[in-house]
């Protein structure tokens, strides 16, 4: 069996199982198939970035279509699909410019890359520190990790990348003791995912606002996870009114293409200059036509109102379940499509009986639920899962 291979070529850092996790050989929808044809509905959206659900047509076909004409050309050359793109989010948030890349961790690395050199210019020299919150996530690599207010992510990989700090989410007063001297900016995800689907307060996040200007600090907004529509808005940080000075973009922006961005308005872009910052893949021209259509698809009138309506059905119906099954559900959070139940205890447990069951669901440590179904997921498809998580958490609790 081909599965069995894996523990032996492939390095052993995602915990996959033989026996337990499926191979999943295609999609469509909100529906995938295992190796032995067993059809799960989706609610891992691998992990936020299937947008459109699996075998999107729009996306397939502006993929195919850049495939055709040219797949690769670096960034040496100017590239018609990189620029379609880098207009239409320019138009459509309160950036100016866009650097591409291709990750989550690539576009914050550029973030933090980008708010140091602003500082150095603008700010004078000696600020550099970025402050960030607990319980964030804002990727793998050396820097990001950093900046990730997680310690089980970091531990291993000391000596960490100087110039961070720590602050409690939705806890202005905590970011204001971290402020001094050396502060260039702060970064935080408006809805916290990886963390446990936390989402920030209207008061924190105007707060941060004013705190920064009073500062002549940068705010940057983490939307890797959040935006490109899965709260129901383009950006999470639309919900409060509030603009970041650079935001970063990546998970579902290509409807399943790799590709990162990273944006920010006119003044802090001049902090680049030609030679800073560059990535050979950057700005794919496949990737980016396929995050063009993504784009279109979801900035159609209704789509993201869509969004919200169906994430508060979601919502309800989960707090329906959450009376009856009293004390096993301990909350219920989320904005828009991204939704998290968090249990008393046993969420694995839970999360194994789903996929029994045929429905896929990410589980963040040991009690989190994480609700990620695509953005066009449809009302009945909503019911069907609520009805294997209801069955699912009646057979784990049971005599309790
Ligand atoms: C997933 C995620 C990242 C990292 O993205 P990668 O593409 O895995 O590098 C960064 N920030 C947030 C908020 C994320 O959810």
């Amino acid at each position: 069996m081909l599965k069995n291979e894996e523990g032996k070529f492939i390095i052993n850092t995602y915990n996959r199982q033989p026996d337990f996790t499926p191979l999943i050989i295609k999609g469509k929808g909100t529906l995938v198939w295992d190796e032995k044809g067993k059809a799960y509905l989706d609610f891992v959206g691998g992990l936020a970035v299937n947008a459109l659900g699996h075998a999107p047509p729009s996306v397939i076909e502006a993929a195919w279509e850049q495939m055709n004409k040219v797949i690769h050309t670096s960034n040496l050359y100017y590239s018609e699909p990189q620029i379609k793109l880098a207009r239409c989010l320019v138009e459509n948030s309160p950036a100016d410019r866009v650097f591409f890349c291709n990750s989550g961790a690539e576009a914050n690395e550029a973030a933090i890359k980008l708010a140091r050199k602003y500082s150095k210019l603008y700010l004078g020299s000696g600020k550099f520190e970025i402050i960030t919150a607990l319980n964030s996530f804002h990727g793998r690599t050396l820097a990001t990790v950093t900046a990730t207010g997680q310690e089980k992510f970091q531990k291993g990989f000391e000596p960490l990348l100087p110039g961070f700090r720590y602050a409690r989410f939705n806890d202005l007063d905590s970011f204001r003791a971290q402020l001094n001297d050396s502060t260039c900016a702060i970064m935080i995800e408006p809805v916290q995912g990886e963390g446990g689907v936390h989402v920030a307060t209207v008061d924190f996040m105007v707060g941060l606002r004013r705190l920064c200007d009073e500062n002549g600090i940068l705010l940057i907004f983490d939307e890797v996870q959040c935006g490109t529509g899965r709260t129901g808005k383009f950006l999470a940080c639309e919900h409060y009114g509030v603009q970041p000075d650079i935001f970063t973009l990546a998970k579902a922006l290509g409807g399943g293409f790799p590709i990162g961005a990273m944006l920010c308005r006119e003044k802090v872009a001049s902090g680049f200059s030609p030679g800073d910052h560059a990535s050979t893949f950057g700005g794919n021209p496949v990737a980016c036509a396929a995050a063009l259509a993504v784009m279109q698809e979801i900035l159609q009138e209704g789509f993201l109102d869509n969004v919200i309506t169906k994430g508060n059905y979601f919502q309800d119906k989960l707090r329906l379940l959450k009376e009856k099954f009293p004390g096993v559900i301990v909350e219920i959070r989320g904005k828009g499509l991204i939704i998290g139940v968090e249990l008393k205890e046993k969420g694995s447990a839970v999360q194994r009986s789903c996929q029994e069951k045929g429905l896929l669901v990410n589980c963040i440590g040991d009690r989190v639920l994480r609700f990620l179904p695509p953005l066009n997921v449809s009302r009945e498809e909503i019911d069907e899962a609520l009805e294997v998580l209801s069955r699912s958490l009646e057979e784990v609790f049971s005599g309790e």
